[in-house]
């Protein structure tokens, strides 16, 4: 805004610029011609809607807000003639402040980018998502040359008049007496759009109930369509009394109604409505508890992550109802963090209407009823993972690492957490294992569960450190969620079983039996006897890596590679290490154990140098390069690049030039 002063008596008609952010998604608004601008309509009444709940909750505490109002509604009244629809509320409206900041400019930074990725991705398409991205006031100019705001605040007495054609900025000034009848009881918001010349038809009734249908026969709020033949239908009417006007949309609370009096339709299109989400969710549930606490809940999940799912600002997005007036959605205790990406709305009949904000925070009752939410939301999921695998699979690739997040912070709903947990492992990469299966595959003998973390699958699966594991039959789960690090650092087991890091501590897989005497591999190794030098070698290594390890071992987990990196017993996991020093930089004190595989045949010829000569450049350049590959492997920065190529360069040489 190029102009915000205030003044404090009469105000002339002040001009406006929009914030840039909002220019920039005005552009995309009004260009995007393919997209669907139906939604415009519904985005509009969604926010007559918010704004008459916000006042009903405001009316609780100060009664005078709506004493000479009528009940919530809002009309919509198409005008062939000046080509113009009004849409207007008798909400809880806006002073001028709020209608230059909420009108002027984006509550969120970085919102317009994300919808100018979308745009240049081809994804504008269907602009349905605009509601998202909290800028839904703004599909009005998909439609419209001109939009005109007339609102006042519940309390005020100043009606103000916003106009703007959405290029060139906005005007704001108080408005005339005319103008200000536009709010029928005084207070709430007028938006008067004048049509574009190809978006007349919006002015028909058939299609404004059409849409009112599709979008927003849910709203509680009743939506009346002005009838232009309701004059003159009155006239006909015999005795003259007035038909009582019905409301276009069904106007009653989803969520009360029984639920088979609801088809699948309804519950998406309502998900879509609190959600401002547009894709059909994997889970749908819809309750209600009885006994100590009562409430009511209709509980989605979506099947698509929600763009803001790690921004620390994102609020949890359930509304709290109390006896069916709209109190929140801002609560952040009615639901555990870690199940953030649920939708939907809980109607309590406990809590007292006139309860602040700020108590409901740490009401009980409130506590209760999340602990049932969670409940129930882990059970469907469970329920879920038995009755539809691909939807479960689906549920589990979008939130399954947030809902880890549980594992720590919720300990008293721990079980059920792991109960839906899913984990790649060696045996199959492809398709995710719960714990409990994990288990029932053991080989005799087994009782620690096995785990290796890492950035994805893929390259996990060739990490040395599961060589020995693997070729002993032994399953390895991989972790590739960073959450998993944080939870397994508060987690030791899971069903009596400890959880073992693969890359941590010394492992002695002897008791195992090889997987497959034929596997060749094992041959190998079982054919190769160890190298008495290997403690000459031992020595070597320490001394010339002495600044990067803390010591080298003899390996009981390699099998194919030559070396590879651990966490000493009591040290931090490698991959726990690399993901502290990027979060936290986090500088670790204790460096890692170098192992080597005394039956590869390479150690065994360094083991025979360093019986020869431990002094020989040749070997302690290999002892450098060995430590390079380890951590190579590892994914981990290498301390002396140039020093790497070097020593790799001169072996390539005497490799191929003899
Ligand atoms: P969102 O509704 O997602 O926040 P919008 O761009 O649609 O985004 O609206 C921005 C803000 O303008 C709303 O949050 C609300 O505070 C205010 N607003 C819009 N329409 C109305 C209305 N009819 N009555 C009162 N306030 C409104």
């Amino acid at each position: 805004m190029t102009n915000t002063q205030k003044k404090e008596t009469e105000q002339p008609e002040e001009k406006m610029q929009f914030e840039t952010d909002v220019f920039r998604l005005l552009d995309i608004v009004t260009n995007a011609l393919y997209s669907n601008r139906d939604v415009f309509l519904r985005e509009l009444i969604s926010n007559s809607a918010d704004a008459c709940d916000r006042l009903r909750y405001e009316a609780l505490k100060n009664p005078k807000l709506t004493e000479n109002s009528k009940p919530f509604h809002i009309r919509l009244t198409p005008e062939n003639t000046n080509t113009t629809l009004t849409i207007a509320d008798n909400g809880i409206g806006m002073n001028r402040e709020e209608l230059i900041e909420n009108l002027g400019t984006i509550a969120r930074s970085g919102t317009a980018a994300i919808l100018e990725n979308l745009k240049n991705s081809g994804q504008d398409k269907d602009m349905s998502l605009i509601g998202q991205f909290g800028v839904g006031f703004y599909a009005s100019f998909m439609v419209s040359t001109k939009v005109i705001v007339i609102s006042s605040k519940a309390g005020d007495d100043t009606t103000w008049y916003w106009e703007s054609d959405g290029q060139t900025g906005f005007t704001i000034r108080e408005a005339t007496p005319d103008e200000s009848t536009l709010l029928a009881d005084g207070h709430g918001t007028t938006i008067i759009l004048d049509m574009k010349g190809d978006a007349i038809d919006y002015l028909l009734e058939d299609k404004i109930t059409q849409i009112v249908l599709e979008y927003s026969d849910h709203v509680e709020i009743p939506i009346f369509l002005d009838d232009k033949h309701a004059a003159e239908k009155t006239n006909d009417s015999k005795d003259n009394e007035p038909e009582e006007e019905k409301p276009i949309n069904a106007a009653s609370a989803l969520w009360t109604r029984p639920k088979d009096t609801i088809t699948k339709d309804q519950y998406k299109e309502f998900y879509h409505h609190i959600g401002n989400v547009f894709d059909e969710p994997v889970l749908t549930s819809h309750w209600t508890a009885e006994g100590k606490i009562e409430y009511t809940a209709l509980l989605f999940i979506p099947s698509l992550r929600p763009w803001d799912l790690y921004d620390p600002e994102r609020k949890n997005a359930l509304r709290l109802y109390v006896k069916r007036v709209f109190i929140s959605d801002q609560l952040d205790t009615i639901l555990y963090p870690w199940l953030r990406f649920v939708r939907g709305i809980v109607d309590s009949q406990d809590l007292p209407l006139n309860i602040s904000r700020e108590m409901l925070q740490t009401n009980p009752v409130v506590h209760k009823i999340r602990s049932g939410v969670t409940k129930k939301i882990l059970n469907e999921i469970d329920k879920l993972s038995r009755d539809d695998e691909a939807g479960f699979a689906a549920l589990w690739h979008q939130f399954g690492a947030v809902i880890k997040e549980g594992l720590y912070d919720a300990i008293e709903h721990r079980e059920k957490i792991f109960k839906i947990c899913r984990f790649f492992t060696t045996n199959d990469p492809e398709k995710p294992t719960s714990l409990q299966d994990y288990i029932e595959r053991m080989p005799e003998g087994q009782d620690t569960i096995y785990y290796i973390s890492g950035d994805n699958a893929k390259s996990l699966r060739s990490s040395p450190q599961i060589e020995g594991f693997v070729s002993r039959g032994i399953e390895v789960l991989l972790m590739t969620d960073t959450v998993d690090e944080f939870w397994l650092q508060q987690v030791k087991e899971f069903d009596g079983k400890k959880f073992q890091s693969v890359t941590k501590g010394n492992v002695n897989l002897d008791s195992f039996d090889k997987k497959d005497s034929t596997d060749d591999t094992t041959k190998k190794e079982e054919e190769t006897p160890t190298n008495a030098n290997i403690d000459t070698l031992l020595r070597v290594l320490q001394t010339e890596l002495s600044d990067h390890i803390s010591f080298a071992r003899p390996s009981k987990r390699l099998t194919d590679s030559p070396v590879c990196l651990v966490a000493d017993e009591g040290g931090v996991d490698m991959h726990m290490e690399q993901v502290l020093k990027i979060q936290q930089k986090y500088e670790p004190n204790q460096k890692p154990v170098l192992e080597i595989n005394p039956k590869h045949k390479l150690i065994q010829k360094l083991a025979d140098m360093a019986k020869e000569d431990q002094e020989q450049e040749l070997l302690k350049d290999s002892a450098k390069l060995l430590m390079d590959q380890a951590l190579i492997i590892q994914g981990a920065p290498l301390p002396d690049r140039g020093g790497f190529a070097k020593r790799m360069a001169n072996f390539m040489e005497k490799g191929l030039l003899g």
